[in-house]
C-alpha cells in the first residue's frame, strides 16, 4: 500500500489540491502512533467503512504488513456488523479539508493499537450517515466526488 504519514496531503486518487488528508495509510517500519481509541469512535468508523462510498472500483486487497504470515483478516467484526477491510477507502468529509482512510484501519486499531489523529476522531465522529443526501453534498463541497473521474480507472 502506498504510504502517506497522517494528515498529509493524498494524491493517490488524482488531484485534490491538498484539502484530501490521507489516515492511517501505514507503513512496516514507519513510526505508528499507538494508542487507545473509544469504542464509541471505533464503531462509528465501522459504520461508515461497512458502506463505503468509493471513487472507482479498488482491485485487489492490501494485507496487514504487521501480521506477518496472514496478512491480517478480510473482516472485522463490530457488534452486528460485519465490515470487509482491505479493499476500500473511507472518505470522511470536515469543516476545513477531507480525510481519507483505508477500511484497514478497523484491523490496525485492533490488533496493532494504532490510533489516528484526534481530529480525525472528531470527523468520523460527526460524519454524516455514509452514503445520506448530507454525506454527499460533503463529498461535493470538498470536489471529492469528481476524483474517480479525473484520475481514471486504475
Ligand atoms: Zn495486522
Amino acid at each position: 500500500m502506498t504510504h502517506y504519514i497522517d494528515l498529509s496531503s493524498c494524491d493517490y486518487f488524482g488531484p485534490a489540491d491538498g484539502r484530501l488528508l490521507a489516515v492511517g495509510w501505514l507503513e512496516l517500519g514507519r513510526p505508528l502512533e499507538r494508542g487507545r481509541v473509544t469504542g464509541e469512535f471505533f464503531e462509528a468508523f465501522a459504520r461508515l467503512a461497512a458502506n463505503a462510498w468509493q471513487p472507482f472500483v479498488h482491485a485487489g486487497r492490501h494485507a496487514c504488513q504487521w501480521c506477518v504470515f496472514s496478512g491480517g483478516p478480510a473482516e472485522v467484526r463490530v457488534g452486528d456488523l460485519t465490515v470487509a477491510v482491505g479493499a476500500t477507502n473511507v472518505f470522511v468529509p470536515a469543516e476545513q479539508a477531507m480525510y481519507v482512510a483505508p477500511s484497514l484501519l478497523l484491523h490496525y486499531m485492533d490488533a496493532h493499537e494504532y490510533a489516528p489523529p484526534e481530529v480525525f476522531q472528531r470527523a468520523v465522529i460527526a460524519c454524516p450517515t455514509m452514503r445520506s443526501m448530507d454525506y454527499l453534498k460533503a463529498l461535493r463541497a470538498h470536489g471529492i466526488d469528481r476524483l474517480g473521474r479525473q484520475s481514471g480507472q486504475q
